[in-house]
């Protein structure tokens, strides 16, 4: 468990190995039906939220993780109308699909606590996307809605906790298949997918299980500070390589005038570019 003394908070994700914050001041604990929600205010990351001992979003570095999630699938899919979120209940990701022309976005969110602490203490990061007339939430089990929902997306973006607890169904054959199948003509599916140098194995099996489903599989790398351990991979899968492949003209014309720190065409085109350590995980 979680030890927050002496105004230091340990992240538990590795029992061998992490960070710790300095000079924190606890803001709200709670045990949700689902995890320990942990929210703390850091002099370095601001606002710090923590599920089960694992820092899921930062006031200072999220943008990255969020951007990252949500751009490269929008925009090299070109004209995304209706989107899933399965996950994402601290608004990051659905902040920055809605800087899209989008005419629907879903979340669903299996713990309503982290969507309300989320909001009370990071509003930063949904930054008043849960009242868009776009938005929609759904609190509940993200495989179930995707194994039940006769909705059709034209992107799925899976900001899901780990595959440990609630989040490890969504890491999935049988998860991946029912995304396939909800996704429209050309729809991309991206997923959170670990530090490779510090979790290699969930690489090489999300790579196994995402081609399980889709025939173009493929990872993309980001830093994210707080993700802790270098380059964080996010996956990427889509029935055909097309939205891959997109041109720097075309997703320069996409992202004209997209608001953005981390993201740019150019950053979107270098990211699935894979150091050697990483790309040596994907084994079929
Ligand atoms: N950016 C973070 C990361 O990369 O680890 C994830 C942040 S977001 C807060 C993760 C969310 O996934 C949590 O709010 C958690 O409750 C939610 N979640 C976990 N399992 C889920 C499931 N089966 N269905 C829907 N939401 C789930």
């Amino acid at each position: 468990m979680v030890t927050v003394a002496s105004g230091r908070y340990a992240e538990t994700l590795h029992a061998d190995w992490g960070q710790t914050f300095g000079e924190i001041r606890p803001l709200h604990a709670e045990t949700t039906p689902f995890q320990k929600l942990e929210v703390f205010s850091s002099p370095r990351f601001g606002t710090v939220l923590a599920l089960d001992g694992v820092i899921q979003a930062t006031e200072a570095d999220e943008f990255i993780y969020h951007e990252m999630m949500v751009h490269p699938p929008l925009v090299a899919h070109g004209a995304a109308k209706r989107v899933l979120i399965v996950g994402g209940g601290d608004g990051g990701c659905l902040r920055e699909v809605l800087k899209h022309p989008v005419d629907a976005v879903t979340l669903v969110e299996i713990d309503a606590a982290v969507i309300a602490a989320s909001q009370r203490f990071l509003p930063g990061l949904s930054a008043g996307a849960f009242d868009d007339p776009r938005a929609r939430v759904v609190v509940g089990d993200g495989l179930a809605f995707v194994a039940e929902t006769e909705e059709r997306f034209d992107a799925i973006l899976v900001d899901s906790t780990d595959p440990e607890g609630p989040g490890e169904v969504l890491f999935t054959e049988a998860f991946y298949a029912d995304c396939a199948r909800a996704l429209n003509s050309g729809g991309v599916l991206a997923t959170q997918c670990g530090v490779p140098f510090l979790q290699p194995a969930g690489v090489t099996a999300s790579f196994r299980r995402l081609r399980s489903a889709f025939a173009d599989v493929a990872f993309t790398v980001c830093a994210v500070p707080t993700y802790v351990g270098g380059l964080m991979t996010l996956g990427w899968a889509s029935a055909d390589s097309a939205p891959r492949r997109r041109t720097i003209e075309d997703l320069r014309a996409v992202a004209r005038g997209l608001s953005t720190r981390y993201y740019s065409p150019e950053v979107h085109l270098a990211a699935f570019v894979l150091p050697g350590y990483i790309q040596e995980l994907l084994i079929p």
